[in-house]
């Protein structure tokens, strides 16, 4: 999950890393009393989770609490890169001196996390990485170590901080090793970090990705979750406990056992090359012992997707035997009613598979389709979708 600047800055502020006054508003007028309880200048920023909001015109400097009750009428409701702006953050304002850019991140292709700075920051440090690589430091970080003081002054000298703020930026890294640890983000980010005109150094704007595996550990980070932001048919996914993801094709997938499911998605990619490029609708694994209300509840939120044409259920019946995955598919379509109108193919193997595909013949649902083959059912899926 991607925080906006808001929570980034809230963070931060807990662990530690000097950040300025901050608060979020909805409204303009909750922009104006935020920045009279801040006082003085401030900055009216856009909260939307991607980046160059300053470019786009969405970051701007207020005089006063009315003009920020201005400067926020503005920007709330533009449009920034298809992003809607429905909440800003009025900050304090900042003399900036000097910007700056650190980061740490989890670093994937090495197995190992990479701590990241420069003295050119404010600008996208994809375009420093690629015009002026000499001025982008990149250190990898032995996550059993992390980063100490003695490993964040090392940092900062190869980064060629001047030498009268590298004690301080130092400090800026420990505590953010410290929000990337102890929140279990995948990224943290500071661009800019700022020199001020009195020479403190402060976080300006930061970006952090928390780890969703690690969300069981973290309660409070439920309350970050921008709710309107969620896909609907993974949020009633979640609702009933199913191992769900929204993908953007046209052939529903219901299977048992991740990999099953994952292979299931590859076949029907496969075979829908042929009818003008069908693709899956979506991952489910409703996993071992798949009950019918299992079945009917990963049937209803598949039917549910508009963008979905013909579903295919792949099982192989372990545990839950084919015969009851077979009553599980019956007992849905009678649950679900009217509401089912989308074509079934079915490939049913494994124990109990003669069973199971007999009550499927027997109850004579025209939705129905079986097909012994799993490369079959998956052609015959896609061909079905691409009606
Ligand atoms: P981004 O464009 O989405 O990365 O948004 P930033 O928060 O990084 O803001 C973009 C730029 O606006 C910064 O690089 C600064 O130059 C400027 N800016 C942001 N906050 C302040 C502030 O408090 N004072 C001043 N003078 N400039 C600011
Ligand atoms: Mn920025």
């Amino acid at each position: 999950m991607d925080l906006f600047e808001y929570q980034a800055r809230d963070l931060f502020e807990a662990h530690g890393v000097p950040v300025l006054a901050g608060a979020v508003a909805y409204t303009p007028e909750e922009a104006r009393s935020a920045a009279l309880k801040i006082g003085g200048k401030v900055v009216v920023k856009a909260q939307v989770k991607v980046g160059g909001r300053g470019k786009a015109g969405g970051v701007k400097l207020a005089e006063d609490s009315n003009d920020a009750f201005t400067k926020a009428g503005a920007i709330l409701g533009m449009d920034i890169k298809g992003h809607l702006v429905r909440r800003v953050m009025i900050a304090q304002a900042a003399p900036i001196a000097e910007e700056y850019y650190v980061s740490i991140l989890l670093d994937r292709g090495n197995r190992c996390y990479l701590a990241m700075a420069s003295t050119a920051g404010g600008v996208e440090i994809e375009q420093v990485a690629v015009e002026t690589p000499d001025l982008l430091a990149m250190v990898p970080i032995d996550p059993l170590v992390g980063i100490n003081l003695e490993i964040a002054k090392s940092i900062v000298a190869q980064a060629k901080f001047p030498a009268e703020i590298s004690d301080a930026v130092a400090h800026v890294f420990v505590a953010l090793w410290e929000v990337f640890t102890s929140e279990d983000a995948t990224l943290v980010e500071v661009n800019p970090l700022v020199k001020t005109e009195d020479g403190q150094i402060i976080a300006l704007d930061g970006k952090v990705s928390l780890d969703d595996n690690a969300e069981f550990r973290h309660p409070a980070h439920a309350e970050l979750v921008d709710i309107g932001d969620i896909d609907p048919l993974e949020q009633l996914a979640k609702e009933k406990n199913l191992n769900y993801v929204k993908l953007d094709g046209q052939v529903g997938i219901i299977g048992n056992g991740a990999g099953l499911v994952m292979s299931t998605l590859d076949v029907v990619a496969y075979a829908g090359e042929k009818f003008g490029g069908i693709r899956p609708a979506n991952f489910l694994d409703i996993g071992g012992g798949a009950s019918a209300q299992v079945m009917a509840d990963g049937l209803a939120i598949i039917l549910g997707d508009p963008a979905v044409k013909s579903v295919l259920v792949n099982v192989f019946g372990g545990i839950t035997a084919c015969d009851a995955v077979a009553e599980g598919i019956v007992q849905a379509l009678d649950i679900l009613g009217d509401s089912a109108t989308k074509p079934l193919v079915v490939r049913l193997d494994g124990n109990n598979v003669v069973e199971g595909r007999r009550i499927l013949s027997e109850a004579r649902n025209p939705l129905i389709e079986q097909v012994e083959t799993m490369d079959g059912a998956a052609e015959r899926a896609a061909e079905l979708a691409a009606r």
